[in-house]
Order: structure tokens, then sequence, then C-alpha cells
């Protein structure tokens, strides 16, 4: 007949495991026993024990429980790994463009996912802006060129004005001024 309890020992041998795999069992918690005044033994109940019998080898197959937070951990690890370079990979399809009107000099400031789809745009005042909206006060039907197109023009532009040749046209030829802009904004100057 069965007893309600064994020794570690005793269980051990009819579960046919080592006393050692057996105690860790209990210190894990995967088997229920009590605690006796040594503290290094405990009662294990036979009910306990059945889960051994007929399946020796139970811990080489993982439950369905811990199967599942393994594969949480391998996604929790994956995503870590992964993760950083979606996230640079998609700034990284962010882009910044710049643009000057070759009529009024105002600029625009674009930010665009893949180069093509606009998702901010500023338009600031620009260093001619002023000047052209007197001579010309309807408004500007803009020309805009990248600066990655038209920055040589552009820098051409301010090194002429830094150097005066913008003055050698009288200021009462407002027209004669903004169309000189234009044309080297435009690269139909000479
Ligand atoms: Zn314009």
């Amino acid at each position: 007949m069965e007893k309600p309890f064994y020794s570690l020992r005793e269980a051990a041998r009819l579960a046919g495991v080592p006393e050692e795999n057996l105690r860790r069992s209990v210190l894990l918690g995967e088997i229920v026993a009590t605690p006796v005044a040594d503290d290094r033994q405990y009662l294990v109940a036979a009910s306990e024990l059945s889960r051994y019998r007929g399946k020796k080898s139970t811990s080489s197959t993982p439950e369905p429980r811990e199967r599942f937070f393994c594969l949480a951990a391998f996604a929790i690890v994956a995503i870590l790994s992964v993760g950083p370079l979606f996230i640079c990979l998609w700034i990284g399809s962010f882009q910044e463009v710049d643009y000057f009107c070759g009529n009024c000099t105002r600029t625009l400031h674009t930010t665009r996912l893949r180069q093509t789809v606009l998702i901010t745009h500023r338009i600031e005042a620009g260093p001619f802006s002023r000047l052209v909206q007197r001579v010309y006060p309807a408004p500007c039907r803009h020309e805009w060129i990248s600066f990655r197109e038209g920055g040589n023009r552009w820098r051409r532009l301010m090194t002429m004005e830094k150097e005066g040749v913008l003055s050698v046209i009288p200021e009462s030829d407002g027209v004669g001024r903004v169309e000189f802009i234009r044309g080297v904004l435009r690269r139909t100057a000479p």
C-alpha cells in the first residue's frame, strides 16, 4: 500500500531521479513538499510523485507555459536587437530639403519622407523679398529651386550683395535690381 508521504530519498528512489534533482524541484517549487526539522529534508506527498512515474525524463520536454516564456524572451531580445536598426532606417528615411524662390528670394524648408512625401513645410522671408514685394506688389508665383541644385547661384548672389555689386544699379531702378537678382538666381545672367 502507498504511504501518503515519502522522505526525499525514498521519493527519489521511487521516482527514479537523483535525490539532488528532487531537492532542486522542491526548492524551485515544482513539486510540493513539507519541510521537516532537518532543513535539507522534506516530506514529499505521494501524489506529487505520480508525475514522475512513467515519464522519468519530463524535464527535457518544456511545458506549454515554459515554451511561451521562452518565445516571449526570444521576441523581446529580437526586438531589442533589431528595433534600433528599424528606428535608424525610419529616421533615415526623413529628409530636410530647402529651396529658394528664383522670383522673390523667399526660402522654403521642407521635411520629406523618402524624398517624396511632404511632411512639413515653412516659408521664410528672403534677403530681397521686401524689395521684390515693393517693385512687384502682386503675390509671387514662387519658382522653387532646391539649394542642392542652385546653391551656387544663391551664394554668388550673396557675395555680390556683400561686395556692393547691386549698388551699381541705382536704387531708383527697382525693376533693374530685381531683374538682376532674378537673373543671377535663374542663371540667365551673363
Ligand atoms: Zn517667390
